[in-house]
């Protein structure tokens, strides 16, 4: 198989975990014999440095010509200060918006090895194997209008049937691959967008008949997700309750450096990065854990690529690295073998 992948490293530790995936993605290709070709693109800060804005035209170009992208973080202290129209951050809104990439998916796995980081109790989180779909496009964040009115403030929650007709699909077709459980998140006892939500849900429902489904109002879906994670199989939920419980549900692994994530279209390149930033207090020392940026590449082949023994090879040299107890330092225990960004990589590559 011959691919173009859109390699956008970004700012601070994006640039070094950009380069783990990579260095990964080539020994699986050399062992199955496909063919990554890596076309690097500005975005971010230094994209703000070198062209004086945070997506240039050049890497949507080289996105929307590649057949998956692969994005390392974006943001640091220099451009803390900027106003908020011409901030890194924007880059990657702007990245999100213009490939209509509207399902976010973030898989929350807790590997046994790693159970004891958690700030949750070992059994609570122990085989943990969740996938949050969150809706990327709409609701209040791209609501308009947004604005102060004097002493006033409005922010608008909108959604049409179609956005929420095609992330609720994503949702159970997610579902039907994994242990076919569904659970719609919203907040029907006080929103409207929520009942219409609930509506859809409903209406598709029969459309998959193999996977079971359930409504949860938000507030209780926080609180389940701490009491007992191991009921959720798929989350499928809008913009803002999808952001924060996605945040929630991150910490089961004890690490940000360990959750990927992938955002869908309907049918263009699909984009593939860590749920971390930047991380500026760690940048440049080796510190950073790969592992969230390697996972995301896995998904990539999973998604984009539909070479799942491919993705299976990388998640599960992840965890024998894992099991042989190799540890950067967010989630090094006593007695761990502290290793850095590259040698993570390095037993990565050799465990494939
Ligand atoms: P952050 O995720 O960069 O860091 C939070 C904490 O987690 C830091 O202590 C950091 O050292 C640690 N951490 C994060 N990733 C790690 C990894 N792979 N290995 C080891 N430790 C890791 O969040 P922040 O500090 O709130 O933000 C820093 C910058 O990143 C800001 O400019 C922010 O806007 C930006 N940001 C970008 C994205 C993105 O590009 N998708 C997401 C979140 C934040």
């Amino acid at each position: 198989m011959k691919k173009q992948i859109a390699v956008l490293p970004g700012d601070g530790i994006g640039a070094e975990v950009a380069e783990s995936a990579t260095a990964v993605l080539q020994a699986v290709g050399h062992k199955f014999g496909h063919e990554f070709k890596f076309k690097k693109g500005l975005i971010g800060g230094c994209a703000i440095d070198e062209t004086g804005t945070p997506l240039p035209d050049e890497t949507l170009e080289t996105c929307r010509n590649s057949d998956a992208i692969l994005l390392g973080a974006v943001g640091g202290y220099k451009w803390d200060t900027l106003p908020s129209e011409q901030r890194p951050e924007k880059g990657l809104l702007k990245l999100r918006k213009s490939l209509d990439l509207f399902a976010n998916l973030r898989p929350v796995t807790v590997f046994e090895s790693l159970a004891d980081a958690s700030t949750l109790k070992f059994d609570i989180v122990n085989g943990v194997d969740l996938m949050i779909v969150r809706e990327l496009t709409g609701g209040l964040y791209f609501g308009e209008p947004s604005e102060r009115r004097g002493d006033a403030v409005v922010d608008t929650l909108a959604y049409t049937r179609q956005e929420i007709e095609r992330i609720v699909r994503k949702g159970f077709e997610l579902a039907q691959v994994r242990r076919k459980r569904l659970t719609s998140v919203d907040k029907a006892n006080v929103l409207e967008s929520s009942r219409m939500w609930r509506e859809i849900v409903e209406e598709i429902a029969p459309e998959y008949p193999d996977v079971e489904y359930a409504h949860r109002l938000v507030d209780d879906a926080a609180m389940q997700l701490i009491r007992n994670p191991k009921q959720f199989d798929v989350i499928v939920t809008e913009n803002l309750f999808g952001d924060i419980l996605s945040d929630e549900a991150s910490m089961m692994t004890g690490s940000l450096g360990m959750l990927p994530s992938a955002s869908l279209s309907a049918d263009g390149p699909g984009l593939y990065e860590p749920v971390h930033g930047s991380a500026p207090d760690i940048a440049g020392q080796g510190k950073a854990n790969p592992l969230a940026m390697i996972l995301s590449a896995a998904m990539m082949l999973k998604y984009s690529f539909h070479l799942d023994d491919e993705a299976e090879m990388i998640e599960n040299a992840v965890v024998n690295v894992l099991k042989a107890g190799y540890r950067t330092p967010d989630i090094a225990e006593k007695d761990a073998k502290l290793v850095s960004t590259t040698e993570m990589t390095e037993q990565v590559v050799s465990a494939l």
